[in-house]
């Protein structure tokens, strides 16, 4: 929202006014607003989306498609290969693949599950009948849009997740601002906090808390059952602690342990689950989750999800699972801001010169913007979506900012898609707002490589959302199916 209100020249509070329609603006402030919006393809948060959404008679159900899953059961299998071990992690695989393919797509028919995924219908309806009778999954006749008259047949009747008490949380750790938010399987998401993220991890890590607890107060008799954060830098092995984050300078913080916190609502019972997730992995998850939802990728997808904001990391989604490395490394695969695209360049608080993220990541675009000279007259730099909204406005050296920006993004891309052999990239986090500039001269710098010699390659904007709550909700979202199959 703030990023609406900067590229708006309004205040916060002006554009939740003009969303929600909370007080009379002018005509002029308002138009501001809503082209700002389309811009930024931002979605007004939590609540107002919600009540958007029952107000025009559209299921809570499409307000939160994404997600994906948890590639370690699989790879596993695959390195120590017995026979009965694989069968078993097929048979769940395709049970968390069709509960996946459910959440995202829903409301689906089971026949249209059989056919995406290439199962046999029996093997969807082995699989949804205990979930069924749970209560956990429904199936309801599919409601045709008004006007449009059925043609034949029996109505079909469609699956997904049922008005579950459970819900899990998510928690966006961001280099300026976390963000709190809780949802539930059905795709409904009440309740959000964000709040300037201090430079102590302790005090971060009690306010995050803090505001867990504030929000499952706001929903008695409801159950969180998992809570997924997104951070930015790599994980250890168990998906626990934060091993390192280089733009706020922590190290070893035990995230999981300092978030734990009993169910509320319940009286005892276990401490609810903590997954931390690197925010490139998030990001991926969401946007594998969103893509299966809408048909435009194949659940066995490959892609390599480029997140570029304060920092840039990269996430893998190798045959629809995220991969996070292996043995020791596992937790550290896609941490690609830190190569170096120019050698002696810029100092990075890595240590490196020349890092990659030093000349691509949104935030990198203040300092390509200034060029030489350390401040324009004194001034602090314009930060990307001001400049984004200076190009906008048709400001050659904000154009010119986003094209070198873009040119950057796109040497860094092809070493990703050259070193991983994987020809899909998405770019997520802010950078997707100053795309229309930026893709031009990343494309042209792939093309350029050794990777715009390889057939169908392809470098897509994603939504800014994953790269926020959005991922760390679909962390929670995926380890609670995950749970749901392993019980
Ligand atoms: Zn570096």
């Amino acid at each position: 929202m703030r990023d609406v209100a900067v590229l708006a020249g309004v205040s916060t509070a002006t554009v939740s006014h003009v969303i929600n329609q909370t007080r009379r603006t002018t005509r002029e402030t308002r138009e501001r607003v809503e082209v700002a919006i389309r811009q930024l393809g931002f979605v007004p948060n939590a609540a107002g989306r919600a009540l958007a959404m029952r107000k025009n008679g559209v299921g809570a159900t499409h307000a939160f498609k994404l997600g994906n899953g948890n590639g370690r059961a699989v790879f596993e299998a695959e390195e120590t290969a017995p026979a009965q071990a694989q069968t078993l992690t097929a048979a769940v695989g395709a049970s968390r693949m069709i509960l996946r393919l459910v959440r995202a797509a829903q409301p689906i028919p089971r026949v249209e599950i059989a056919r995406r995924l290439g199962v046999n219908r029996s093997t969807v309806t082995e699989v949804v009948k205990p979930l069924l009778a749970e209560g956990i999954l429904r199936e309801e006749q599919e409601v045709l849009p008004t006007g449009v008259a059925r043609t034949s047949g029996r109505p079909p009747v469609a699956l997904s997740f049922g008005d579950l008490k459970e819900f899990f949380v998510g928690v966006s750790l961001g280099v300026r601002h976390t963000t709190v938010g809780l949802a539930t399987l059905a795709g409904e998401r009440f309740g959000e906090e964000e709040f300037e993220t201090p430079p102590e991890p302790q005090e971060a890590l009690a306010r995050m808390r803090a505001s867990v607890k504030r929000l499952c107060a706001k929903v008695p008799g409801r159950e969180l059952k998992v809570i997924g954060v997104s951070v930015p830098g790599p994980t250890d092995a168990t998906r626990g602690r934060m091993v390192y984050a280089p733009h706020l300078g922590w190290r070893g913080v035990d995230v999981a342990q300092a978030l734990s916190v009993k169910p509320c609502g319940v009286e005892g019972g276990a401490p609810v689950p903590v997954v931390v997730e690197n925010d490139a992995t998030a990001a991926a998850l969401y946007e594998a989750r969103l893509r299966l939802g809408n048909g435009s990728e194949a659940p066995n997808a490959n892609f390599a999800l480029v997140r570029s904001g304060t920092g840039i990391g990269v996430g893998l989604v190798l045959g629809g699972e995220v991969y996070r490395g292996t043995g020791g490394g596992e937790g550290l695969a896609g941490e690609f801001g830190h190569m170096t695209i120019v050698a002696g360049g810029k100092q990075c608080r890595c240590g490196n010169r020349g890092c990659w993220e030093m000349y691509a990541s949104a935030s990198a675009a203040s300092s390509l913007y200034a060029g030489d000279r350390v401040q324009l007259g004194g001034q602090t730099p314009p930060r990307f979506v001001e400049i984004v909204a200076r190009a906008e406005g048709g400001e050659l050296r904000a154009r010119r900012t986003l094209e070198r920006l873009g040119e950057y993004l796109g040497i860094g891309i092809a070493n990703v898609i050259t070193g991983l052999g994987v020809s899909r990239v998405i770019v997520s986090g802010r950078l997707v707002y100053g795309w229309k500039f930026i893709k031009g001269p990343l494309q042209e710098a792939v093309g350029q490589s050794m990777a715009g010699r390889i057939s169908g390659w392809s470098v897509e904007p994603g939504e800014p959302t994953g790269a926020g709550l959005g991922g760390a909700v679909e962390v929670a979202a995926d380890e609670f199916l995950a749970r749901v199959v392993g019980r």
